[in-house]
Protein backbone atom coordinates (compact mmCIF):
# COMPACT_ATOMS: atom_id res chain seq x y z
CA UNK A 1 0.00 0.00 0.00
CA UNK A 2 2.69 2.57 0.70
CA UNK A 3 3.78 1.31 -3.17
CA UNK A 4 0.44 2.83 -4.08
CA UNK A 5 0.30 6.53 -1.93
CA UNK A 6 4.41 6.56 -3.06
CA UNK A 7 4.14 6.07 -6.56
CA UNK A 8 0.92 8.15 -7.22
CA UNK A 9 2.29 11.30 -5.80
CA UNK A 10 5.55 10.58 -7.80
CA UNK A 11 3.38 10.10 -11.21
CA UNK A 12 1.46 13.50 -10.15
CA UNK A 13 5.53 15.21 -10.00
CA UNK A 14 6.46 13.45 -12.85
CA UNK A 15 3.22 14.67 -15.02
CA UNK A 16 3.91 17.74 -14.46
CA UNK A 17 7.48 17.91 -16.61
CA UNK A 18 5.32 15.51 -19.24
CA UNK A 19 2.54 17.58 -19.20
CA UNK A 20 5.24 20.62 -20.09
CA UNK A 21 7.22 18.38 -22.49
CA UNK A 22 4.72 17.86 -24.72
CA UNK A 23 2.93 21.60 -24.37
CA UNK A 24 6.20 22.55 -26.05
CA UNK A 25 7.51 19.79 -27.80
CA UNK A 26 4.15 18.43 -29.51
CA UNK A 27 1.95 21.53 -29.08
CA UNK A 28 4.23 24.42 -29.96
CA UNK A 29 7.38 22.67 -31.64
CA UNK A 30 6.37 22.47 -35.77
CA UNK A 31 8.62 19.56 -35.89
CA UNK A 32 6.95 16.67 -34.57
CA UNK A 33 2.84 16.94 -34.90
CA UNK A 34 1.76 19.77 -37.05
CA UNK A 35 -1.54 18.85 -36.80
CA UNK A 36 -1.43 19.07 -32.83
CA UNK A 37 0.56 22.88 -33.23
CA UNK A 38 -2.56 23.88 -35.73
CA UNK A 39 -4.96 23.06 -33.38
CA UNK A 40 -3.07 24.54 -29.90
CA UNK A 41 -0.67 27.16 -30.76
CA UNK A 42 -2.15 28.56 -34.22
CA UNK A 43 -6.02 28.02 -33.37
CA UNK A 44 -6.64 27.96 -29.41
CA UNK A 45 -3.68 30.69 -29.09
CA UNK A 46 -5.25 33.33 -31.76
CA UNK A 47 -8.84 32.85 -30.51
CA UNK A 48 -8.27 33.40 -26.92
CA UNK A 49 -5.49 35.68 -26.77
CA UNK A 50 -7.55 39.28 -27.36
CA UNK A 51 -8.23 41.05 -24.34
CA UNK A 52 -12.12 40.15 -23.60
CA UNK A 53 -11.16 36.60 -25.58
CA UNK A 54 -9.43 34.36 -23.01
CA UNK A 55 -12.70 33.22 -21.95
CA UNK A 56 -15.50 32.15 -24.57
CA UNK A 57 -18.05 33.82 -24.90
CA UNK A 58 -22.02 31.67 -24.43
CA UNK A 59 -22.57 31.16 -27.57
CA UNK A 60 -19.16 30.16 -28.50
CA UNK A 61 -19.23 27.35 -25.80
CA UNK A 62 -20.58 24.55 -28.01
CA UNK A 63 -17.68 25.21 -30.40
CA UNK A 64 -15.01 25.51 -27.86
CA UNK A 65 -14.97 21.70 -27.48
CA UNK A 66 -12.50 19.56 -25.46
CA UNK A 67 -10.20 19.37 -28.56
CA UNK A 68 -7.27 18.60 -26.71
CA UNK A 69 -8.89 14.98 -25.05
CA UNK A 70 -8.74 13.20 -28.09
CA UNK A 71 -5.06 12.72 -27.78
CA UNK A 72 -4.86 12.27 -24.01
CA UNK A 73 -6.02 8.43 -23.80
CA UNK A 74 -3.30 7.99 -26.13
CA UNK A 75 -1.37 9.49 -24.37
CA UNK A 76 -1.76 7.51 -21.42
CA UNK A 77 -2.12 4.80 -23.47
CA UNK A 78 1.81 5.22 -24.52
CA UNK A 79 3.07 4.77 -20.90
CA UNK A 80 1.22 1.22 -20.47
CA UNK A 81 5.18 -0.42 -20.50
CA UNK A 82 6.06 1.87 -17.94
CA UNK A 83 3.16 1.07 -15.84
CA UNK A 84 4.85 -2.80 -16.59
CA UNK A 85 7.70 -1.83 -15.51
CA UNK A 86 6.72 -0.87 -12.22
CA UNK A 87 4.72 -3.15 -11.96
CA UNK A 88 7.78 -5.72 -12.51
CA UNK A 89 9.76 -3.42 -10.12
CA UNK A 90 7.32 -2.87 -7.15
CA UNK A 91 4.17 -4.66 -7.64
CA UNK A 92 0.55 -4.28 -8.63
CA UNK A 93 -0.25 -1.30 -5.91
CA UNK A 94 2.66 0.77 -7.56
CA UNK A 95 1.73 0.30 -11.39
CA UNK A 96 -1.71 0.98 -9.95
CA UNK A 97 -0.61 3.80 -8.31
CA UNK A 98 1.38 5.34 -11.25
CA UNK A 99 -1.51 4.39 -13.50
CA UNK A 100 -3.79 6.01 -11.35
CA UNK A 101 -2.14 9.35 -10.62
CA UNK A 102 -0.95 10.20 -14.61
CA UNK A 103 -5.09 9.01 -15.25
CA UNK A 104 -6.33 11.80 -12.99
CA UNK A 105 -3.39 14.30 -13.87
CA UNK A 106 -4.82 14.59 -17.35
CA UNK A 107 -8.04 14.58 -16.34
CA UNK A 108 -7.14 17.49 -14.21
CA UNK A 109 -5.26 19.24 -17.63
CA UNK A 110 -8.50 19.07 -19.60
CA UNK A 111 -10.80 19.95 -16.71
CA UNK A 112 -8.64 22.63 -15.26
CA UNK A 113 -8.21 24.22 -19.23
CA UNK A 114 -11.63 24.18 -19.96
CA UNK A 115 -12.75 25.77 -17.10
CA UNK A 116 -10.03 28.60 -17.46
CA UNK A 117 -11.47 29.39 -20.72
CA UNK A 118 -15.22 28.76 -19.74
CA UNK A 119 -17.95 31.70 -19.10
CA UNK A 120 -19.64 29.39 -16.65
CA UNK A 121 -19.75 30.42 -12.57
CA UNK A 122 -18.50 27.23 -10.93
CA UNK A 123 -18.27 26.73 -6.97
CA UNK A 124 -14.04 26.88 -7.66
CA UNK A 125 -13.82 30.25 -9.78
CA UNK A 126 -13.07 32.58 -7.34
CA UNK A 127 -11.08 30.48 -5.43
CA UNK A 128 -7.17 31.23 -4.90
CA UNK A 129 -5.79 28.61 -6.45
CA UNK A 130 -8.10 28.50 -9.65
CA UNK A 131 -7.30 32.21 -9.87
CA UNK A 132 -3.53 31.55 -9.63
CA UNK A 133 -4.16 29.17 -12.40
CA UNK A 134 -5.89 31.06 -14.72
CA UNK A 135 -3.69 33.83 -14.67
CA UNK A 136 -0.65 31.36 -14.82
CA UNK A 137 -2.22 30.13 -17.94
CA UNK A 138 -3.59 34.17 -19.30
CA UNK A 139 0.11 34.40 -19.40
CA UNK A 140 1.18 31.65 -21.42
CA UNK A 141 -1.70 32.90 -24.07
CA UNK A 142 0.39 36.25 -24.46
CA UNK A 143 3.66 34.93 -24.79
CA UNK A 144 3.61 31.08 -25.56
CA UNK A 145 7.17 30.66 -24.29
CA UNK A 146 6.29 30.64 -20.45
CA UNK A 147 4.04 28.76 -18.43
CA UNK A 148 3.47 25.58 -19.88
CA UNK A 149 1.99 23.69 -17.00
CA UNK A 150 -1.70 24.26 -16.57
CA UNK A 151 -1.78 21.55 -13.33
CA UNK A 152 0.96 21.68 -11.49
CA UNK A 153 3.90 24.76 -12.50
CA UNK A 154 6.46 22.58 -10.54
CA UNK A 155 8.19 22.00 -14.56
CA UNK A 156 7.74 25.41 -15.19
CA UNK A 157 9.68 26.12 -11.65
CA UNK A 158 11.91 23.99 -12.43
CA UNK A 159 13.03 24.46 -16.12
CA UNK A 160 13.06 27.88 -15.87
CA UNK A 161 9.73 28.92 -17.75
CA UNK A 162 7.61 30.41 -15.04
CA UNK A 163 6.58 34.04 -15.33
CA UNK A 164 4.82 36.27 -13.18
CA UNK A 165 5.22 39.29 -15.82
CA UNK A 166 1.68 41.48 -15.57
CA UNK A 167 -0.49 40.85 -18.50
CA UNK A 168 -3.23 43.69 -19.89
CA UNK A 169 -6.47 42.48 -17.50
CA UNK A 170 -9.45 41.15 -19.46
CA UNK A 171 -12.73 43.35 -19.10
CA UNK A 172 -15.09 42.47 -16.32
CA UNK A 173 -17.30 40.16 -16.94
CA UNK A 174 -20.09 38.08 -15.46
CA UNK A 175 -20.51 34.59 -15.02
CA UNK A 176 -23.32 32.54 -15.90
CA UNK A 177 -24.43 30.61 -12.84
CA UNK A 178 -24.67 27.15 -13.42
CA UNK A 179 -27.27 25.13 -11.24
ZN1 LIG B 1 0.23 26.66 -25.48
ZN1 LIG C 1 -5.68 27.89 -23.27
Amino acid sequence: MLGFFAWFTFSLLLASFLEWFIHKYFMHTTLWLPVAVERHAVKHHAERRAPGKFIAAEDELEEYHLFETSAMPMVWMLHFPVFGLVYLGWGPWASFGCALGTALYMVAYEMLHWSIHCPDKFWFRNSAWFRFLSEHHRRHHHRSRINYNVVLPLADLVLGTLSFEPVQPEPERKFQEVS
